[in-house]
């Protein structure tokens, strides 16, 4: 157990603080879209006050918060590291600064090529 590669627990904690942080987040943009004048602050407001915005923002938040949950699910299943696409161990060090990744760096880039 010592040797395991992966901190199952660590990982955990930090997917769920980063969407506790993502849900959170999303839950401004609403507040802000709905009621700009209630916006914390006049700079907030112009900055979400445009719809394009908005939209950009949320759908950045509900992609991260997909990613977190699919990479959540797969820490339940004992999938987690694992590639989605090619079934080979993502790098620790990928998956250290980017917790959430599904894929390893190759399919990552060949997907965005
Ligand atoms: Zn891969």
């Amino acid at each position: 157990m010592t040797d395991k590669a992966l901190d199952e627990a660590g990982v955990r904690k930090r997917l769920l603080a980063a969407k506790a942080e993502l849900q959170d987040r999303i839950d401004r943009i609403h507040e802000t879209a709905r009621d700009p004048l209630e916006a914390d602050s006049a700079e907030q407001a112009a900055q979400l006050g445009d719809v394009a915005v908005v939209a950009a923002l949320e759908a950045e938040a509900a992609q991260e918060l997909a990613e977190i949950d699919a990479a959540l699910k797969r820490l339940e299943e004992g999938s987690y590291g694992i590639c989605t696409s090619c079934g080979e161990p993502i790098s620790p060090a990928r998956l250290q600064a980017r917790p959430a990744c599904a894929e390893c760096l190759d399919c990552a880039e060949t997907h965005s090529a």
